[in-house]
């Protein structure tokens, strides 16, 4: 960890976080997910996510329960998204 929480450029302001545990889904099917935490900037709600785990979830290892558990997290806007890219 450093010295700052990330920092809004535009507003100059050290980031507020919104949410631990943030999961990103990453690569096509099965998805693999890897948890960080979302912060805010609540002066302009610019939003990012940063500090991931060094380990992923490997989908690839999941039970088809599991993954489901996992795919429901990255469906709701609060708690993951999955990377377009
Ligand atoms: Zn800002």
């Amino acid at each position: 960890m450093g010295y700052l929480r990330p920092v809004c450029v535009t507003c100059k302001c050290e980031m507020s976080c919104k949410k631990n545990s943030f999961v990103v889904a990453i690569n096509k099917s099965p998805k693999d997910f890897v948890s960080g935490d979302c912060y805010e900037c609540k002066g302009c709600g610019f939003k990012v996510v940063t500090g991931f785990a060094r380990d992923k979830t490997s989908g690839a290892n999941l039970t088809a329960p599991q993954y489901e558990v996992w795919l429901r997290a990255v469906k709701n806007p609060d708690n993951g998204l999955t990377l377009d890219t």
